[in-house]
C-alpha cells in the first residue's frame, strides 16, 4: 500500500510556515504547562506533558487520528536509552490488531542538550526542546505509519509523511549519543583503554558503550574467558575516566 494511493484523512503535505507555526504552538504550550521542561539544560519532564506533547501533536497535525486509530499510544521518557534518541515500540496480536504502542523518548539524551543550533532529521533548530520535539516526530511518524499500513521503517512512503508533516528531509541526525560522543573522543568498541580501580591503574579492552563503558581485563583468575582460553575481569567504567591508549 503506498500513501499516493490510500486517502489519508488529514493534509499532507503542508505548507513549511504552517510546520513551522504549529510546532512553535505546541512548545509554548508545553512550557506554559512545564517549567522544568523549558530550562537549559532541561531539567525535567513530566509525565502528563509527555502525553500533552502527544495530544497537541495528533490534533493539530492529524485531526485526532491516531488517538481513534491507535488508542493505545502513549509516550515515555527513558534514562536507559542511551544509544538513540528516540524510539518507536509496538506490539501486534494479529495484523492490524495492535496491542502495545509506545514511542520512547531518551531523557538521557535530551538533558545533555546545552546549546544548539542542532541539526536532526535535516533540519537545523535553535533550542534542545526544538531538538526534543523533531526527535518526537520522527517516532510519531513511525506510528502514524504503522496505523495506516501497518508496519513502518525509513522507506520513501516513511519519509514522504515525515517531510510532508514536518518538513524532514533525512532520518539522521549528528545529535551525539554517548556512543557517538565517545567515538568523537576516539573511544570505540574495541578500543584499548587505561582507567584507575582501587588505587590500581588497570588496562583493557572496550566491549560495550553506553552510559559507562564495558571494559575486559586480563586477569588469570578472571570470571570471563575467550575463546583462545584468556580470561578476562569486567568492569563498568563512566567514559570519562578512561584514558584510550593509542
Ligand atoms: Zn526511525
Amino acid at each position: 500500500m503506498t500513501l499516493a494511493r490510500a486517502p489519508l484523512p488529514f493534509a499532507l503535505p503542508l505548507a513549511q510556515a504552517d510546520i513551522l507555526r504549529r510546532r512553535a504552538e505546541i512548545l509554548a504550550r508545553l512550557c506554559a504547562l512545564d517549567e522544568g521542561f523549558c530550562t537549559v539544560p532541561v531539567s525535567g519532564v513530566r509525565g502528563d506533558t509527555l502525553q500533552t506533547l502527544l495530544r497537541l501533536y495528533d490534533e493539530r497535525f492529524l485531526g485526532g487520528f491516531l488517538r481513534a486509530k491507535m488508542p493505545m499510544l502513549h509516550v515515555t521518557l527513558s534514562f536507559r536509552l542511551v544509544s538513540a534518541a528516540g524510539k518507536f515500540l509496538y506490539a501486534q496480536r494479529a495484523p492490524g490488531q495492535i496491542a502495545h504502542a509506545e514511542i520512547r523518548l531518551s531523557g538521557d539524551f535530551l538533558m545533555r542538550l546545552q546549546d544548539g543550533p542542532f541539526s536532526l532529521n535535516g533540519l537545523t533548530v535553535s533550542t534542545a526542546q526544538e531538538a526534543f520535539l523533531v526527535v518526537f516526530e520522527h517516532e510519531f511518524c513511525h506510528a502514524l505509519e504503522v496505523a495506516l499500513c501497518g508496519q513502518t521503517g525509513h522507506s520513501a512512503r516513511f519519509l514522504s509523511l515525515a517531510n510532508g508533516l514536518f518538513g524532514h528531509t533525512a532520518t539522521r541526525h549528528s545529535l551525539p549519543t554517548r556512543r557517538q560522543a565517545a567515538a568523537q573522543n576516539g573511544l570505540l568498541v574495541g578500543s584499548r583503554v587505561r582507567f584507575a580501580f582501587e588505587e590500581k591503574a588497570l588496562c583493557g579492552i572496550v566491549t560495550y558503550i553506553g552510559k559507562r563503558a564495558t571494559v575486559m581485563v586480563k586477569s588469570p583468575r578472571g570470571a570471563y574467558h575467550d575463546p583462545r582460553g584468556r580470561r578476562y575481569d569486567k568492569y563498568y567504567v563512566p567514559l570519562d575516566a578512561l584514558t584510550r591508549l593509542s
